[in-house]
């Protein structure tokens, strides 16, 4: 495939952009593959890049039942950190932020990285506490986060008010080097780097059953018939229960709806990332200006791609009393997405019951910000049976009571 630079953008202004190749190919089915992996989110690409890139296993097909990315991968907001308490989550977090900051460079893919900056407000005196514990844990992890005061919030986020009647910021856990990238160029990059190393990715292709023999899969039907697989990954996020449930093993998990929203698009007024546990939102604003902003889980189970009407009034409430200017602003659309959601509040990358068979899967509200690690160290477990990445992140944590809490990192959904 031709590299995209500079160069090749003038050349092709020459010749009305005719010489460009199709970023990804959409081949017909083989009969079976070496790998294959259910999803193409960016979990699932990004697992099957790292499969090719780093164990040389480029036999895989990618079986997406919609569109590359037009899961949770394309509807999240986007915002990336490692500010997480617990070691194996910093490990992995942390890994997947400094992949993010070279991986426009590693893909030739512009996925527009911006390490602006992520703010998590503390309005509560537990807040406060909670949030000086976990800036210390980061520095034993070696993640960088300091605990700031009121006084530097307001310097570095002027728009906010930091004297709200009900709850006064009293200061913050400030990632410098979080930010966000652009959702849909993660999936369209990794897609790209995939399809050039041969890889099939077979969209608009369901699957509607895992074939067994014995304990161990032979391979998946789907709506374009039966493709044969020697090691089967299931990445499908809001669906991993259905999909388990094809192979036989239930899943600790529950699907919920999560909304967002944007705005009109307004002047550049903020330039970092804010979130709000305690009121409950949380809001940066995108390249084009629109403030985009993230609310609450559906208390319900569902798989409806929207979500319920009170927790969009009630975001909308909860931002407008921190950031009182944008209370005239209007709402240009909202949407949802189905997440999976762990008791622990941190996924599960394991073996399963089938022997030949993984689960990516747990992720929640906040998996956008895993994309690269995930991939790394899924790949790794499905090519080597193990991976220190995803060592602590097995199905047996819930048997064996080896829960990674991360409810309060993993408070407000991001
Ligand atoms: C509104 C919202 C805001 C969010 N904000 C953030 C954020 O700011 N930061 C952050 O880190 N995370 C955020 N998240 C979470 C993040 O989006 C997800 O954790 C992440 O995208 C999950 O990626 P994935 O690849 O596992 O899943 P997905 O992108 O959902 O991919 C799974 C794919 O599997 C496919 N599939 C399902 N069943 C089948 C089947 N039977 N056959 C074939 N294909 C199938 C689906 O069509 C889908 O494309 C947000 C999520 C939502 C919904």
């Amino acid at each position: 495939m031709k590299r995209y630079s500079a160069f090749a953008i003038a050349r092709e202004a020459f010749r009305q952009h005719k010489g460009w190749d199709r970023a990804w190919a959409s081949p017909e089915p083989k009969k079976d593959y070496e790998v294959v992996i259910i999803g193409a989110g960016g979990h699932g690409l990004a697992t099957a890049y790292y499969l090719g890139k780093n164990f040389g296993i480029t036999n895989v097909a990618i079986i997406e039942k919609g569109w590359l990315g037009g899961g949770n991968t394309g509807r999240n907001t986007t915002i990336i950190r490692s500010n997480y308490l617990q070691d194996p989550s910093a490990a992995i977090y942390e890994k997947a932020r400094s992949l993010y900051e070279t991986l426009s460079q590693d893909l030739n893919y512009n996925i527009m990285f911006s390490p602006r900056g992520v703010l998590m407000l503390a309005q509560t005196e537990h807040e406060v506490r909670g949030y000086k514990r976990t800036a210390q844990a980061n520095s034993l992890q070696g993640v960088t986060t300091e605990f700031i005061g009121p006084q530097q919030v307001k310097k570095i986020c002027p728009i906010m008010n930091i004297d709200g009647p009900r709850y006064p910021v009293l200061g913050g856990l400030w990632q410098a080097r979080g930010g966000t990238a652009r959702h849909d160029a993660v999936a369209w990059g990794y897609a790209r780097a995939c399809s050039d190393m041969g890889m099939h990715i077979l969209q608009k292709t369901e699957v509607t059953g895992v074939t067994q023999d014995g304990g161990t899969v032979t391979g998946v039907d789907t709506t374009r018939g039966h493709i044969g697989c020697k090691k089967l990954g299931i990445v499908v996020a809001g669906h991993s229960g259905v999909v388990a449930d094809m192979a036989g093993f239930r899943l600790p998990i529950e699907s919920v709806p999560l909304q967002a929203l944007v705005s009109e698009p307004i002047k550049p007024c903020m330039d970092i990332v804010v979130m709000a546990n305690t009121v409950h939102g949380y809001m940066s604003q995108s390249d084009k200006g629109e403030m985009v902003i993230g609310g609450g889980t559906d208390s319900f189970n569902g798989y409806h791609q929207r979500g319920s009407f009170h927790h969009l009034e009630e975001t909308v409430r909860a931002l407008i009393e921190t950031f009182p200017m944008i209370a005239r602003l209007k709402m240009l659309r909202h949407w949802g997405g189905i997440v999976d959601v762990t008791g622990d509040r941190s996924p599960i990358l394991s073996k399963t019951p089938l022997g030949n068979c993984f689960i990516n899967s747990g992720w929640g509200t906040g998996g956008f910000k895993a994309i690269p690690g995930s991939g790394w160290g899924f790949a790794e477990l499905m090519a080597k049976g193990h991976s220190p990445l995803t060592a602590e992140f097995g199905l047996d944590r819930f048997r064996e009571g080896r829960f990674i809490d991360e409810s309060v990192a993993a408070g407000v959904a991001h």
